[in-house]
């Protein structure tokens, strides 16, 4: 089972999804809710959005993370108000390539995909597609990929392709993230999914209709998604056209730096954003199991939970 996360929000470093000890770097040995798979060592992947770039940055090898020596410089320095990652334990069967690592990437798209699913189950909603690699992650990017091509909003396009592979083949694991540099979805089916809606601006009035003493995930399964939505980070002063925050001034982001110190101080105290991820990437309180067969969708304006 590979583990995959992404930050949308202030911008921040890749440390945030990577750094060490709980980030996807000690995931990739040391998981701890993974269910099947040791570790995460047939290859990784990250993509950051930057200004004035249309299309994500991606850098993504077929190595264990931990072998990459470049990696801590680089990921020390690529800095965005959306990142996403993944560390990858290659399903039996599927190729060990560059090309089957997530994140795939179609435009200003990025996806990565924790499961498994039957060929046979995606390849009615390739739309013609060809996908990167024989691997099945490939084939459901691929099928994503064509939809939001035809113009389906980032939350359907997930939403149809996880519906209708989990359905012709229900020993399907589906758990995809997607990112467009706007927003992400990420979807939990039969993988553990879980989110960290981050420090309450000051923005924010907690309301007494919200009634999950913070943590949102905590009472009933939600039937009105929009009672779910939380404007923590939506702040027009950070608006910047096509990548939003993209204006704020870096920070000093003590963590993962190049000198090879691993500590993950990027995810520490005041940051603004939502954080999904496999598993959490740190002990901080305020992490929240999403309910199986559901999409988590995050924008600037909020975060949003809709069953599937
Ligand atoms: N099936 C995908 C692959 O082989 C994803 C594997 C996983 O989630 N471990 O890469």
């Amino acid at each position: 089972m590979c583990r995959h996360a992404a930050w949308l929000g202030a911008p921040r470093t890749l440390v945030t999804l990577l750094g060490e000890p709980r980030g996807l770097l000690g995931q990739s040995y040391a998981p701890r809710l993974q269910r099947g798979g040791r570790v995460n060592a047939d290859g990784f992947g990250a993509g950051w959005y930057v200004p004035g770039r249309r299309a994500p940055l991606r850098y993504r090898r077929s190595v264990p993370i931990w072998a990459d020596a470049n990696l801590p410089g680089i990921a020390s320095v690529a800095r965005s108000a959306c990142l996403l990652a993944a560390v990858r334990s290659a399903t039996p069967g599927m190729p060990v390539e560059e090309s089957a690592t997530a994140p795939f990437t179609d435009g200003r798209r990025l996806l990565s995909h924790n499961g498994r699913v039957a060929f046979k189950a995606v390849e009615p909603l390739l739309d013609g597609r060809v996908p990167e690699s024989a691997c099945d992650s490939a084939w459901l990017a691929a099928a994503v990929f064509a939809r939001l091509a035809a113009g389906a909003p980032l939350g359907d396009a997930v939403a149809d392709v996880v519906v209708r592979a989990g359905t012709d083949d229900p020993g399907a694991r589906l758990n995809l993230l997607v990112a467009d540099g706007r927003g992400l979805a990420a979807t939990a089916w039969n993988e553990t999914l879980f989110l960290h809606l981050g420090e309450w601006g000051e923005d924010h009035d907690p309301s007494p209709a919200e009634g999950h003493g913070g943590t949102p995930f905590a009472g009933e399964p939600p039937d009105d998604e929009e009672s779910w939505t939380r404007n923590h980070h939506a702040n027009p002063a950070e608006g910047h056209g096509d990548t939003p925050f993209a204006g704020e001034p870096p920070d000093d982001g003590a963590g993962w730096n190049g000198d090879g110190d691993m500590s993950s101080g990027e995810r520490g105290e005041g940051a603004r954003g939502t954080l999904v991820a496999s598993e959490p990437l740190d002990d901080r309180p305020g992490w929240d199991a999403v309910p199986d067969r559901h999409l988590v969708l995050a924008t600037p304006a909020g975060v949003r939970l809709r069953p599937l």
